[in-house]
């Protein structure tokens, strides 16, 4: 017990917020958390921490949590309150009934980026061991899963190059469709840093690529010497230009490629890149980014000598996501820029534990450890181990049951901590799929905009509640430590194995820890994690394994690319369907704020809130003006899909014929409007490419 002012003793935690993962201490008095400090010995933020991980943990106990668990027959009937037994014999049930009627595969079940490792394992497992079917996704599908496939297909792994502490070392940072300020602000300062340098000129350079002037373009003391202001939607030709200049102007890094890569794809990649209509000159037209900058970019980019790229949901919530993610690694192996410190491509993940619920097997074609379902040698391991035959086909993808659902061939879902009601795009459609299932089983903290539509609501457990670990952008195992009881009794994952008892298929744990030595034993990337190993360390970068150091790896493809030669593919621009018209003439991209995360669900719960209440929809002036819309004007915003109704700020951060919003407040709909145009590799959402028009009306 360490005594601390008011708290009585202290635990380290992870926080359950970004993607950074920074540690925190939970000061504590009796089973009260009094604050939380940031843990000094993190590694992913050595003492620092933002607002969201000091000050917004105020939700973990706010009165909206729910505590019992409710069933009712139909979504039109009131919830009745029943006991743990009663809600897991019901859902266990309906789901068999619906199965019973209509086959394995008309039910699934959706993993989320909030909980822990070892839950969304179970998760994954519970569908496939005991429902029978590979009908598992998971949040990520409408974030980073062109990520997983984009460097899978390239480097041989989905996941982020580097550690954080790699950018110290960069001398040239390119962010491309990120804001990391607002969105990962722990790392933006250290990136920040970097670029301030020591006083002496000695900063790196930075490039931003974005269509709106974020913080990092043009801070106090951070200045980008390019801002690739491009068009939404025109990502690709804009990778593609930089491409151009590369290979044309004899900036490949030969030695490199020779060494490292595939090169029979380079030599196809280099004649496509090559080619005229791949001119910054040719492409300005379609980006709307002038090919002089673009030039310089790419000039300052290969010359390095250590440039790192990162990158956010403005690359991958595309149609070409999982085409421009390629494109990121095409150039960087180009130009030598993978393996080693300052270098890299890291996509900076937006929620805690996407890198992890990835890589636990939440995808309906991959077992943990990105194993493809069809390897017969990898599935009969885990047929093993479970004690089940697995099918060895792909199941369905979110939007695919989604469609099912419409289409009366699906009709169950156990959807542990997402919100797809209010985060998925198209919000009309969703709704029409969920209306139509039978059974849907949510697992919440709070009463989210999807449990509209369910039958079944079990009591979640917040990230105080519950031991496990979370896997952050930089593949860093950390701890999270539980430091109150559940306030429901049961913590998410013994809830997730009482449904499986009840169904019929036992699952036998005490303990997470347990659970993660079963990832452990099934997964050669995780060989080598424990809890009794991240407790001696602090944490552990996968892979971890004989292989590798005790700690696990903190640079990927050092010797070279884990595919073995590292891969280029074509990457064809293909404009986006979306396109503005007399009728649509703005195009609408999306993203966050700093006081915010993500449907707001918890930080809409905490104080700090007050000075950010409302999701906005920013314009340029001269769009502004061509309305008669001045800032604060209340405005509706159309699209193909639907309509909504935000007040108006007015900014020249915005580039004119360009609109943007967040998408903090389920009010505002931001996704009544979105479209359901996805990635065509992994049909992640086109978030960030919608037509619209914007009319100033009355205060509704
Ligand atoms: Fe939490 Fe991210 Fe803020 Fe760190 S940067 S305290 S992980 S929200």
């Amino acid at each position: 017990v360490i005594k601390l002012g008011q708290a009585e003793h202290s635990v380290i935690t992870t926080c359950a917020y970004c993607g950074v993962g920074c540690g925190f201490k939970a000061e504590m008095k009796g089973n009260e958390v009094v604050r939380m400090v940031p843990w000094k010995d993190g590694k992913a933020n050595e003492g620092h921490s933002c607002v969201k991980g000091r000050f917004a943990w105020g939700y973990t106990t706010h009165k909206d949590r729910i505590t019992k668990p409710m069933i009712r027959d139909q979504i039109t009937d009131p919830w009745r309150e029943v006991s743990w037994d009663e809600a897991i014999s019901y859902a266990a049930r309906r789901f068999r009934e619906i199965q019973a009627q209509h086959g394995k595969d008309s039910i699934g079940g959706i993993t989320s980026s909030r909980c822990t490792n070892e839950e969304t394992y179970l998760v994954q497992k519970l569908v496939r061991a005991a429902f029978g079917t590979n009908n598992v996704d998971t949040c990520a599908r409408v974030c980073h899963s062109p990520t997983g496939y984009g460097l899978g297909q390239t480097f041989g792994t989905s996941a982020g190059t580097q550690t954080f502490s790699s950018v110290d070392e960069a001398d040239v940072i390119m962010v491309i469709g990120a804001n990391p300020s607002d969105a990962h602000p722990v790392f933006a300062s250290r990136m920040k840093k970097r670029l301030r340098g020591r006083g002496h000129g000695d900063g790196a350079s930075l490039i931003v690529v974005d269509p709106r002037r974020i913080d990092l373009v043009s801070s106090p003391h951070v200045r980008a010497e390019h801002h690739l202001a491009l068009r939404p939607g025109t990502n690709v030709a804009v990778i593609t230009a930089l491409a151009h200049v590369v290979v044309n102007e004899g900036l490949v890094n030969e030695a490199y490629v020779a060494e490292r890569c595939d090169t029979r794809s380079f030599e196809q990649w280099r004649e496509f890149v090559g080619r005229p209509e791949n001119s910054p000159e040719a492409l300005e037209a379609s980006t709307g980014v002038p090919a002089a900058e673009v030039r310089a970019a790419a000039r300052l980019y290969a010359a390095g000598p250590n440039s790192a790229i990162y990158y956010g949901l403005g690359v991958t919530e595309h149609a070409q996501g999982s085409t421009m993610v390629m494109g990121i690694a095409n150039l960087a192996m180009a130009c030598g820029m993978v393996g080693r410190e300052g270098v890299g491509v890291n996509p900076l993940r937006g929620q805690n534990n996407v890198q992890g619920s990835c890589d636990m097997g939440s995808f309906p074609h991959e077992l943990p450890g990105y194993r493809h379902i069809s390897d017969t040698t990898v599935r009969t391991q885990f047929e093993a181990v479970w004690g089940v035959e697995l099918n060895p086909e792909p199941g369905l993808r979110i939007p695919n049951m989604f469609e099912a659902a419409i289409g009366g061939t699906f009709k169950g879902l156990y959807c542990q901590g997402e919100d797809i009601a209010q985060s998925d795009p198209n919000t009309q459609h969703v709704s029409q799929a969920l209306g139509s299932m039978e059974c849907i089983v949510v697992q919440d903290i709070f009463l989210n905009e999807t449990a509209k539509f369910a039958h079944v609501l079990l009591p979640g457990s917040s990230f105080l509640e519950k031991d496990g670990t979370f896997t952050n952008a930089e593949r860093r195992i950390s701890r999270v430590r539980q430091v109150m009881p559940p306030m429901a009794g049961l913590a998410d994952w013994e809830v997730t194995v009482q449904l499986s008892n009840a169904l019929g298929y036992p699952m036998h744990y005490d303990h997470p820890e347990q659970i993660m030595q079963e990832i452990a034993d099934l997964t050669p990337s995780f060989r080598g994690v424990s809890y009794e190993a991240i407790e001696r360390l602090g944490s552990l970068q996968w892979p971890c394994n004989e292989d590798t150091p005790a700690a696990g790896t903190a640079i990927m493809h050092e010797g070279g690319f884990v595919r073995g030669k590292g891969r280029f593919f074509i990457t064809q621009y293909i404009p986006s369907d979306e396109k503005v018209t007399r009728r649509f003439p703005l195009l609408l991209t999306t993203g966050r704020i700093l006081s915010q995360y993500n449907v707001g669900a918890q930080t809409r719960r905490t104080p700090n809130n007050m000075w950010h209440d409302e999701d906005r929809l920013e314009l340029h002036p001269e769009d502004a003006k061509e309305r008669g819309v001045v800032d604060g004007d209340w405005v509706g915003i159309t699209s193909r899909a639907g309509q909504t109704v935000l007040r108006a700020t007015v900014s020249d951060r915005m580039q004119p014929g360009v609109v943007y919003t967040t998408f903090h407040f389920p009010e505002s709909g931001a996704n009544v409007i979105t479209t359901d145009s996805s990635d065509w590799a992994t049909n992640c959402p086109e978030y960030k490419v919608t037509a619209v028009q914007v009319s100033k009306v009355a205060q509704p």
